[in-house]
């Protein structure tokens, strides 16, 4: 399967509003991280979209505007569905209904978000709920949902085939390392490099000692980083990281 990166970003993103570039460089393009989201195509040429942050639309054609076959949420923070309105586009073009993987939670969320859709019945999607740790198929690709923790939240990482894609998690129960073994490729949600002193520790994200962590148990051939926030700089990052762990940018594409 090809994976491409639309967006590698903290929930406000690099440069923030607030924060600017931080720590990051602010010359290197690589560091201009749009908020999370990623799009798998499959052996069978069936594009997956994860999750729809609020710079999605734009996202998408940047990547010569894919045909979306269907699309995975994997939590309802705003940087990771802000942007779903602009998926109802396709209501203009009556294209087929978009199959939509979502927990109960977040189908609660979705429906709230696309209301004025949904009490018409012309929302272009059809919702699929799906329950942690219980497999589903897009295709003949078997797909696993992952239960994590998120702070308050259940948040869901998907493995598929040898790859998995799991961000916006600071910790899982033990099934869920169990069924990350034997993936090759990883793409692990890290927002930043250490924690700081004068704040508490985040409850919402692992930080990079404890992804590094992670990543030497599930010992993946390959682990990339995303959702990473402007302390991550990408050089320094990859001046620092054993060679197959490395940081990701926007429009990064890799097979797996
Ligand atoms: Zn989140």
């Amino acid at each position: 399967m090809k994976i491409r990166i639309l967006g590698c970003g903290p929930s406000n993103g690099v440069p923030s509003l607030s924060r600017g570039f931080g720590a990051c460089d602010a010359h290197n393009p690589k560091n201009i991280r749009t908020r999370s989201s990623a799009l798998i195509t499959t052996n069978e040429n069936q594009n997956i979209l994860i999750d729809t942050g609020p710079e999605v639309r734009i996202q998408l054609l940047k990547a010569n505007n894919p045909k979306i076959d269907a699309l995975f949420f994997t939590h309802i923070h705003y940087d990771h569905m802000g942007g779903v309105n602009d998926l109802s586009a396709f209501l203009l073009d009556k294209h087929d209904k978009i199959p939509v993987y979502l927990t109960e939670e977040t189908a609660r969320y979705f429906k709230g978000q696309l209301s004025y859709l949904f009490d018409s019945n012309i929302a272009p999607f059809e919702l699929n709920i799906i329950k942690p740790y219980e497999p589903f198929f897009v295709g003949k690709t078997k797909i696993i949902p992952i239960k994590q923790y998120h702070g308050n939240l259940i948040s869901i990482g998907y493995r598929m085939d040898d790859f998995a894609y799991s961000t916006d998690v600071k910790s899982m129960e033990e099934m869920g390392f169990e069924l990350l073994k034997g993936i090759k490729t990883w793409v692990l949600g890290v927002v930043s490099s250490k924690r700081d002193p004068n704040k508490p520790e985040s409850i919402k994200h692992i930080y990079l000692d404890e992804a590094i962590k992670w990543i030497e148990r599930i010992s993946p051939e390959k682990a990339y980083l995303t959702h990473m926030g402007q302390k991550m700089d990408y050089e320094t990052l990859c001046k620092t990281l054993p060679a197959y762990i490395r940081p990701v940018y926007d429009g990064f594409e890799f097979e797996a």
